[in-house]
């Protein structure tokens, strides 16, 4: 049978479960605790040799169902979800690496994982910071010890595209693991896994939810990695299939041990989101394109970082790689206009962070989200002293060009 498409997929996957009464929504379970009545059944569940559950940080049926989702949306082999997305990826690299490895990460990445980062370099397991942009660069920062690379496919704030298909490239000749985050580019935009992709990783928070009502996070085990040969598999890990050591690894350590279990109402919330996802992403997309052209022509809007532009250094990478470039932008103003004021004078625009809502946000970077890096970074990272991110979501262009148009019209 053909495959079905992104959306007939989405919207079928819970009922597909055969849930009690055809119900077409897998259950908030609200339970803890599963019990046996049979101790044999209990005990199989503990060795794995059960499927089914023992306690809520490890598994429940609605984690399952939204594990279930993601993972199709992903042709992935197996995936696991996180409370969050910081969840997810902490989890992620503290269960496949050990103190004396060494790994490769996009020097531009989401603030809070660029911070996470900071902190395995006192774990011992060593962290270079590398221009994903340029895999030539990439290769030059290469060991022996080097595991894996960690990266996004579209960076925040300045939106610099990575070069996936060098990286991939060069991950296959080294042996390393491709770890990539895809929250600014869901599956409906962007295939991780034709791309190369071993692991896929990112928030559920941001465009899959979409709603600005649930947190959540995921790691997606594409099948493609030969963990047979990783040196940082619990030998208790080690089952017959080699392909699922390293997902069992993430869901143990990840989740039983370390506890950033998601909530059944999250899970929930998440699965109605990403039901209308690639609705979403087509008007998001479409109105950010537009925007993005609006702001280029704007006299008093100086530099507009978006990859759907021409002007975009990875313009091209990104017409390649992604079905349309992303909801995401930012503007840096003419020099003698006031963020602030800007910001102030938006009326319909919401000066908040967060990104992949329906809802268009915009925020000051260096003040906020770059804050803590302090100058020093924040310049070799590109972001200038008056960067504005904006998130575009899914109103009617009209009002929102209106609305962007009346606050550039109050300033200088
Ligand atoms: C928001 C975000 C995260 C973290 O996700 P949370 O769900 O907020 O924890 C990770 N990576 C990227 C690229 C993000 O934008």
């Amino acid at each position: 049978m053909k495959a079905q498409g992104f959306t007939t997929q989405i919207v079928h996957s819970d009922r597909r479960l055969n849930l009690e009464s055809g119900a077409v929504h897998q259950p908030k379970h609200q339970s803890v605790l599963f019990k046996y009545d049979d101790v044999q059944e209990l005990v199989d569940v503990f060795q794995g040799r059960n499927p089914s559950h023992a306690y809520a940080r490890s598994s429940t049926p609605s984690m399952n169902a939204l594990q279930n989702l993601i993972c199709n949306m992903d042709n992935g082999l197996a995936s696991v979800v996180f409370s969050t997305g910081m969840a997810a990826i902490s989890a992620t690299l503290l269960t496949l690496l050990k103190q004396g490895d060494h790994i490769l990460v996009s020097h531009f990445l989401f603030g809070n994982t660029n911070s996470f980062m900071q902190q395995l370099n006192q774990y011992g397991i060593e962290v270079s910071f590398v221009d994903v942009t340029d895999s030539q660069h990439v290769a030059e920062h290469i060991k022996p010890n080097t595991r894996l690379l960690f990266c996004e496919t579209i960076a925040n704030p300045v939106t610099q595209v990575a070069d996936v298909v060098g990286l991939t490239a060069l991950c296959e000749a080294h042996h390393l693991l491709f770890i990539l985050d895809t929250t600014m580019t869901p599956a409906y935009l962007f295939n991780a896994k034709a791309q190369g992709a071993h692991l896929i990783t990112g928030s559920l928070t941001k465009y899959i939810s979409g709603h600005g009502n649930a947190l959540g996070g995921w790691v997606t085990d594409t099948g493609t990695f030969d963990w047979s040969t990783y040196p940082n598999i619990n030998e208790s890990y080690k089952g017959a299939d080699p392909k699922l050591w390293a997902i069992t690894q993430i869901k143990k350590k990840g989740l039983r041990d370390m506890g950033g279990s998601i909530s059944s109402e999250a899970c929930h919330l998440i699965s109605v989101g990403a039901e209308t996802l690639a609705l979403r992403l087509d008007r998001i997309c479409a109105n950010a394109l537009n925007l993005a052209a609006f702001f280029q022509r704007h006299p008093k809007v100086k530099k507009v970082y978006y990859p759907g532009l021409p002007q975009h250094p990875q313009h091209q990478r990104a017409a390649s790689l992604f079905k349309y470039f992303g909801g995401l932008m930012s503007i840096d103003l003419i020099e003698e206009a006031d963020p602030f004021a800007f910001l102030n004078s938006l009326d319909l625009v919401l000066n908040a962070t967060h990104l992949g809502d329906n809802r268009t946000l915009a925020i000051p970077v260096a003040p906020t989200i770059y804050y803590e890096m302090g100058a020093a970074r924040r310049a070799e990272m590109g972001v200038s002293d008056n960067m504005i991110r904006l998130s575009i979501g899914i109103e009617d262009l009209d009002d929102l060009i209106a609305d962007f148009n009346q606050a550039l019209d109050k300033i200088a």
